[in-house]
């Protein structure tokens, strides 16, 4: 195995040496290199680049990041984090399942998970333990920031303090509603 940079056009060897991988055209038996990346030969002598993508961001304690409620328990959110902010167009890397456990929702006591957030919520939450992937909504700034209608899927607005209803079907919802809600472009 080896390991080596090229950029699109690389002479990587002839066809003679190595099967054609991904990554790598033939040219008169001649192998080329189609993107940047780095060469990779397996066992069986297949050549292909593997492309270069920028570093995905690390996520560290105090990050804060933009998710989607993907499930609620009784006493955890589990959170699909999308991105961190600030770092929006980068993509996370592979781990990326958050969980808000209820003692950090918000500063108060917390009787019902389910008031706090609903499924598919997008929320904006504070990375307090970036190697479990723990987070927190506590802090004004922190919360649900977009919320759906549990009945038509409609998008619910801020009424007053943290409820919520739908220019839809007036259905009224409660959230753990962050100050941000309904100013975030996700
Ligand atoms: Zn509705």
């Amino acid at each position: 195995m080896e390991s080596e940079m090229v950029l699109p056009g690389d002479f990587l060897g002839t066809s003679e040496e190595y099967i054609l991988g991904d990554g790598v055209y033939d040219d008169e038996g001649n192998l080329y290199a189609l993107y940047i990346g780095d060469v990779s030969i397996s066992d069986k002598r297949v050549i292909s680049v593997v492309p270069k993508v920028e570093t995905p961001p690390v996520i560290k304690d105090g990050d804060v990041v933009i998710g989607q409620i993907g499930d609620i328990k009784d006493t955890v959110a589990v959170v699909s984090i999308a991105c961190v902010e600030g770092k929006e167009n980068r993509e996370i890397a592979a781990v990326n399942q958050g969980i808000i456990h209820i003692s950090n929702v918000r500063n108060g006591y917390v009787n019902e998970l389910r008031q706090e957030f609903g499924y598919l919520d997008v929320v904006k939450a504070k990375v307090i333990d970036a190697k479990a992937l723990r987070l927190s909504t506590e802090g004004k700034e922190f919360g649900v920031v977009r919320a759906i209608c549990a009945k038509c899927k409609g998008t619910l607005k801020r009424k007053e303090g943290d409820t919520l209803s739908c220019d839809i079907c007036e259905r009224v919802e409660t959230r753990n509603l962050s100050d941000d809600y309904g100013t975030c472009l996700v």
